[in-house]
């Protein structure tokens, strides 16, 4: 297998330079090794530290080049201690590729596209769920349960899959068919609920309390920000180590927007990069864009979007636990938010495909619509390198295109 040539494996350890998690709001300290949700005291998520001088020893930037091609090249900074509960479909390192005929097509020379698409069950969620359901299953977890707007589901089923782990999923009824014949495919229970994610939420959560399943809902547990924040480690690789002017990422619960922001500070502490930092941009729909509407009006938190609809599941998310984070990383980066149409979301979507040949998710077109918005607005300056997230593949949404 990937590992038994791997010279940094000794034994049956997976070293993990993990030593303790804390909570991302109140700062309150928390035992690395049992199973924990929100933050006791306040409710809010809490986020996995590392000892940084412990993981330097091995992971240096000349060790990740004799490194296999997906995200458990930085297993120093993730939470699994042993290799026997490390759950893996190759997950990870994806292109980070030079758009150069979109970049001719639209006057810009610098852009580039992270195409996540590419990973299992074809969407970046793969990254979180690799991550937490392993770690779950290294700390004895035998059923899991998850609320999703489609594609983390899928992507928890593949990694149940992959444990043995008994996996119920509740999805909003009007979710497309591929996410739902996915995760029955992957050995799923799937409950369809009358309402939107949040309203899947709060059903899921009766089972866990009911069942003693362990919830695995965006940031509440601190692991599928582990898997997410490998982003960061590997545009800043793909990169050679310089880090792009601009981000732009299509924001639903923001946990790869956190992880990225987390990640940049923890190649800080590894003495990887300076100070130095993307300008992070957060897009979502205009018809369900909460964090916009919080990053403008300068709130710290963000209220519920009512009625929120569009055809982006991914961005599907009227409220997130994450929000303050979200909102934080915008902020400290001189970063923005920005609202497009579901519209635009397909338009760009299609330029993107005719150009570079990738089959975009609509959230992946709503990254070129917000960079062209952005541009526009003279916000991004010629000669800046720009980083569009393709979190997805088109593919389970084909029916937009009728
Ligand atoms: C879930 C999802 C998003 C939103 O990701 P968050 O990290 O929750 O903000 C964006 N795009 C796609 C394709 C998704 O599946």
């Amino acid at each position: 297998m990937f590992w038994a040539d791997n010279k940094l494996m000794k034994g049956q350890q997976l070293m993990s330079a993990f030593t303790h998690l804390q909570c991302g709001y109140c700062q309150l300290e928390l035992e690395a090794d049992r199973l924990w949700n929100l933050c006791p005291e306040c409710k809010k998520p809490l986020l996995a530290r590392y000892d940084f001088e412990e993981a330097g020893k091995t992971l240096t930037r000349e060790a990740l080049a004799e490194r296999p091609g997906n995200l458990w090249r930085y297993h120093e900074v993730l939470p699994i201690r042993k290799e026997k509960y490390r759950l893996t479909l190759q997950e990870g390192w994806t292109p980070l590729i030079h758009a150069e005929r979109l970049g001719k097509e639209v006057r810009f020379d610098n852009l580039y596209i992270k195409e996540e698409g590419l990973n299992p069950t074809t969407s970046f969620k793969a990254r979180g769920l690799s991550v937490a359901v392993s770690r779950a299953h290294e700390l004895g977890v035998k059923a899991i349960s998850i609320p999703s707007a489609g594609n983390a589901a899928g992507a928890m089923s593949a990694y149940t899959a992959l444990a043995g782990i008994r996996s119920y999923v509740f999805m909003p009824k009007d979710v497309p068919q591929a996410f739902i014949g996915e995760c029955r495919a992957l050995g799923a229970e799937v409950q369809l609920v009358d309402g939107l994610i949040t309203d899947c939420g709060r059903i899921a959560a009766e089972g866990v309390a009911r069942y003693k399943r362990f919830d695995v809902s965006t940031l509440k547990e601190p692991y599928r920000l582990e898997g997410k924040k490998t982003m960061g480690y590997e545009v800043a690789e793909q990169l050679d180590w310089r880090l792009p002017d601009v981000i732009i990422y299509p924001t639903g619960g923001g946990t790869g927007l956190i992880g990225m922001w987390k990640a940049f500070d923890e190649m800080e502490q590894l003495g990887w990069i300076g100070k130095e930092r993307p300008r992070m941009v957060s897009v979502q729909a205009e018809n369900c864009a909460p964090m916009v509407r919080a990053f403008h009006d300068g709130n710290e938190f963000a209220a519920k979007w009512e009625n929120a609809s569009t055809k982006a599941d991914g961005l599907r998310v009227p409220a997130a636990v994450g929000d303050f984070l979200i909102l934080r990383a915008l902020r400290e980066s001189g970063g923005t938010a920005i609202a497009v149409s579901d519209k635009a979301m397909i338009d760009y979507a299609n330029l993107m495909g005719r150009c570079q040949g990738i089959f975009p998710s609509p959230e992946g077109g709503a990254t070129l619509a917000a960079f062209m918005e952005l541009r526009k607005a003279k916000w991004i300056k010629g000669g800046e390198r720009v980083v569009l997230f393709n979190t997805g593949s088109g593919h389970k949404y084909a029916h937009l295109w009728g």
